[in-house]
């Protein structure tokens, strides 16, 4: 072979380069192609990570010859740091970029403009993913996606794993030039977005409610929402005649929407709860909306997060708050074994205006989850009920337009459980089937998150008494791993315990393994990191002569992950060598997943077992979603049991839930530290569960219930010298409470 020959096959296998595309290996050279980029170029970028890089992507393609913007291979270019892109100009399509380990230097990942008066039309982003690229602040705000101008298109992209504040994918309509927009948001994966804990939190945004009065005319169609639990707005669709069709919602947190804007279309949409707790469904506000053929089924949510909410409106709204429901039409939908329909939700004095003009024709629900799905919270009168079906065991407060049917459901051959098909056929659904499967959305590449399990799927490691043993066998453990100690053993600390991932450290059945620590903390959860512990005996004896010590805390910096601590079967004893020793210490801008305690018995504390007070500025943002307490016993604590604040009026949230159940308290909230001067403080707590308590010379029970409609439940409670429960309200429901001096 002549070296001529060499020479051109060497050509055409590393550079399979036509004329018209640009392989561009660093910053300079994709800035100095976009520069020249003329209609039909391809600019391809090179596989590698792309370090803290700012891609302003301006340019003029034509429909015929669009400009591309392109990964060598799909998956292979990595943009890290802080980095993101702008689009500017006309027919540009932008393919196969990945984002990740980084965060946005500016408010957005993903920009379809560069400045005000810069903004893309026509302009396609697919097959781009955006993994976790999230500010380490968690209120640091910013949007991964922001649409700006018209007729853009964004579809088989996958955005997964959002965790700071704000929007995930928002369609902006703040200048003349993004209204009337005609976008269309297709085929995307939204992978799972975990609690923010605060507004903030949701999947999509179209419009805002300043410019709600204008038409977006949006399309978002054929999308997989996958476990969205930023907030309970899935979607807000703030803004006018845009169509929600054919997406599937499963064990999505929260609901679809329509907080502002006229004319939505909502149909076609499979909404899959599995029995999972808040799941909601569709929740209709405004004029002129049409929810129809929608399928929802498991769906527990209550209240704003039903399944199907309809709100009550502020009379003459201004444009930020709730416009009344008129001339709307609820028809065809089914609801299999979905808790709550919410009807006038939100009735108060403010929003007092009822829905007028609407209709609800040919629902059919069957649930037997609940037998009393329907809650009307005010007169119902102008909503007018026709064919519609109900099992016929249900209750039902609606008088006409309902016809009672056997509770009768089977899988169909789409694996979906639906009514007789002679039921389908009253209403016209015919066809019951998932219009879009998960494979068939986001970037094709680019793995789904699949089921996640925080604790004990990994290796058991056996670790040997001594000093500082449980750090060494950490390092080598990986998420899930269980450390496994002696039984009996003890186990010194000289340095703190940084969990960086979730570990469950346990002793098997028997004799506790012993824990002390020479520290001021034993363990710290670092962002990232959760933590179990089974069957241990925390032992304050070797902890410090100082003030403030703590067992567990979490990083002293916001986390962006949520974290859960899980105690089980472990003694938490002699923590008094010195004034306010915490059982566990938070840090502000933290939020606990859940706090979980069970058989487990705390003695001799001079702090407080659990503060989650750490968010003052009453923004509705608070530290803690689920806390359980069960089984427990709590003896000479001085401070707090457990002291949850949520303040402020907020409604984009569901929690703090807490559940207190058979437990009982000796000798408990009464240290002059503690200011609360309560064992139990739950200032905004959204759901409570006290139930079978005992408190012996303790601090009263402090209940502060705020904004909500907050359900708490206090049932079979003994207080022996422990005061009366104290509360700002008397709507908390109270059952065989017994008090004795
Ligand atoms: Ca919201």
């Amino acid at each position: 072979m002549n070296k001529i020959l060499i020479f051109v096959l060497a050509i055409g296998v590393s550079c399979s380069i036509t004329p018209g595309e640009k392989l561009v290996k660093n910053s300079n050279e994709l800035t100095a192609a976009i520069k020249s980029a003329q209609p039909g170029d391809k600019i391809i970028m090179a596989s590698g990570v792309w370090q803290d890089i700012e891609i302003l992507f301006e340019a003029r393609g034509t429909k015929e010859l669009p400009i591309e913007l392109s990964a060598e291979s799909p998956g292979k270019v990595v943009i890290s740091g802080k980095s993101n892109l702008q689009i500017a100009g006309e027919y540009l399509i932008v393919l196969g970029l990945v984002f990740k380990d980084g965060y946005t230097p500016t408010g957005e990942v993903i920009s379809f403009r560069s400045d005000k008066n810069k903004l893309a039309n026509y302009c396609t982003v697919t097959q781009c993913v955006i993994d976790n690229f999230s500010n380490p602040e968690r209120f640091e705000f910013d949007l991964w996606v922001a649409i700006f101008g018209k007729h853009n298109t964004f579809e088989f992209n996958s955005l997964i794993d959002k965790r700071n504040e704000g929007v995930t994918l928002a369609v902006r309509l703040d200048t003349e030039g993004s209204r009337e927009n005609h976008h269309r948001i297709a085929n995307n994966y939204f992978g799972p977005r975990e609690n923010l804990g605060s507004n903030g939190g949701e999947t999509i945004r179209i419009g805002t409610s300043h410019y709600s009065l204008s038409n977006s005319n949006t399309v978002v169609e054929n999308n997989y929402f996958d476990r969205c639990n930023g907030e309970h707005e899935i979607i807000s669709n703030k803004s006018g005649s845009n169509i929600y069709r054919s997406n599937v919602f499963y064990e999505c947190i929260g609901t679809l929407t329509m907080r502002h804007g006229k004319y939505t279309v909502v149909e076609n949409n499979y909404f899959l709860g599995n029995g999972k707790v808040n799941t909601g469904g569709i929740r209709v506000i405004n004029e002129y909306q049409t929810v129809r053929n929608n399928y929802l089924t498991g769906l527990t949510g209550y209240r704003f997060r039903g399944a199907l909410v309809i709100m009550n409106g502020v009379p003459n709204s201004p444009i930020n708050r709730y416009n009344q429901v008129v001339d709307s039409k609820i028809e065809n939908n089914i609801l299999i074994d979905c808790d709550y329909i919410q009807l006038c939700a939100g009735s108060d004095s403010e929003r007092s205006a009822t829905p007028v003009a609407t209709t609800m024709t040919g629902n059919i629900f069957l649930s037997k989850t609940n037998l009393n799905p329907f809650t009307i919270y005010d007169d119902i009168s102008g909503i007018s009920f026709k064919n519609n079906f109900i099992n016929s065991d249900a209750t039902l407060p609606i008088k006409d337009g309902f016809e009672k049917v056997a509770y009768a459901t089977h899988k169909n051959a789409n694996g979906l459980e639906v009514p007789s098909d002679e039921l389908l056929k009253k209403i016209g659904f015919e066809n019951v089937q998932l219009p879009v499967k998960l494979e068939e959305t986001g970037a094709s590449y680019y793995p789904k998150v699949g089921k996640t399990k925080t604790f004990g799927g990994g290796k058991s490691i056996q670790v040997a008494p001594g000093t500082n043993t449980i750090i060494e066998a950490l390092e080598g453990a990986e998420a899930g791993d269980i450390l496994v100690l002696n039984n009996g053993g003890t186990y010194l600390l000289t340095k703190d315990v940084l969990l960086h991932k979730p570990i469950t450290i346990k002793t098997l059945a028997g004799d506790k393994a012993i824990i002390q620590s020479s520290k001021a903390g034993f363990f710290k959860i670092e962002n990232e990191g959760s933590l179990e512990l089974i069957n241990i005996k925390l032992d304050g004896a070797e902890s410090p002569d100082l003030s403030g010590n703590h067992v567990i805390s979490t990083s002293k910096y916001s986390m962006n992950k949520n974290y859960k601590l899980f105690i089980r079967d472990c003694d938490v004893v002699n923590m008094n060598i010195n004034y306010a020793f915490d059982f566990f210490k938070i840090a502000q801008h933290t939020m606990a997943d859940s706090v979980l305690v069970e058989n487990s018995t705390f003695k001799n504390i001079t702090g407080d077992i659990f503060s989650f007070d750490k968010e003052p500025e009453d923004l509705g943002i608070y530290n803690i979603e689920n806390m359980t307490i069960t089984n427990c016993r709590f003896e000479n604590i001085q401070g707090a049991i457990a002291n949850i604040y949520r303040g402020g009026t907020d409604e984009s949230t569901f929690g703090p839930w807490v559940t207190i159940k058979n437990t009982q308290l000796l000798n408990c909230g009464k240290g002059n530290r503690n200011k609360l001067a309560s064992s139990f403080l739950f200032h905004g707590v959204q759901n409570l569960q006290l139930e079978g308590t005992t408190l012996e010379h303790s601090a009263p029970i402090n209940l502060f219930l705020t904004n909500g409609d907050p359900i708490s439940m206090l049932k079979n409670i003994q207080l022996k010298d422990s005061g009366k429960i104290i509360s700002n309200s008397n709507t908390y429901s109270q059952e065989n409470i017994t008090i004795v001096k």
